[in-house]
């Protein structure tokens, strides 16, 4: 598993598949040569790219997507609640939709639209949560609403590794919750957490791949768990 760190502050991953490989997330549009170099680095080429899982729609994650799918042929898989967002059949009147932002957001017309569109990709396969994706031997998709209505986090059976997305990141040396400002719905982003980590106790996780900073790969079962218990003296 390879990460690599956009022009966005933004994570993408690179899994490798037997013969193919597996991006996780695409990075914005601009990030696009930087996916593309790293692949050539492990001497592969797109079009040995077989799948692209979104995380979710934002462009810092799936920007590149359209791009890249379109160049390596990939199957573009997200979940169904952002797929019309990614299609560009409909985009969130912004990502703030509540709070002050979200009131600020309607004083500009357009600067949410700037920030949250992406070059419409086809969703080739629309996910739901608890689906397994038949790839790198079982990838759960776990639904993580909150921070986009169809976030998600995926968990490789093999090797116990977690994809969080947005859905927890890790940018202030330890691992919180999405920035509130870019969260549809924060409380049920808090909620999705303490969800998300509650079906994770009876597996194994032991890397943590978060859509923002660094991976967390030593005690990633206490750290989870220590978020959990953060998050849930917010929501009370
Ligand atoms: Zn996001
Ligand atoms: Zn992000």
């Amino acid at each position: 598993m390879h990460r690599l760190t956009g022009f966005m502050a933004e994570n993408v991953y690179i899994v490798e598949n037997g013969d193919g490989l597996v991006l996780v997330d695409t990075g914005a549009p601009a990030s696009r040569r930087l996916v593309t170099a790293k692949v050539n680095a492990l001497g592969r080429s797109l079009m040995d790219v077989t799948h692209i899982l979104l995380t979710h729609f934002h462009v810092d994650h799936a920007g590149g997507a359209s791009g890249l799918a379109g160049l390596s042929g990939a199957a573009v898989c997200a979940h169904s609640g952002d797929a019309p967002y990614l299609c560009g059949d409909d985009y969130v009147r912004s990502v703030y939709w509540k709070g002050i932002l979200g009131r600020a957001s309607l004083l500009v017309p357009g600067a949410a639209h700037s920030v949250t569109r992406v070059p419409p990709v086809p969703v080739d396969l629309p996910l739901e949560d608890g689906q397994v994706l038949d790839i790198l031997g079982g990838v759960e998709v776990i639904h993580g609403p909150g921070h986009t209505p169809g976030s998600v986090s995926y968990y490789l059976r093999e090797g116990s590794i977690l994809f969080t997305g947005d859905v927890v990141i890790n940018t202030y040396r330890f691992l919180t919750p999405p920035t509130v400002g870019f969260s549809v719905d924060y409380e049920e982003a808090l909620r999705s957490i303490r969800v998300l980590v509650d079906r994770l106790e009876e597996k194994d996780v032991s890397v943590v791949c978060p859509g923002h900073g660094p991976v967390v790969d030593r005690s990633a079962p206490e750290k989870l768990g220590r978020l959990r218990d953060r998050v849930s003296r917010k929501e009370s």
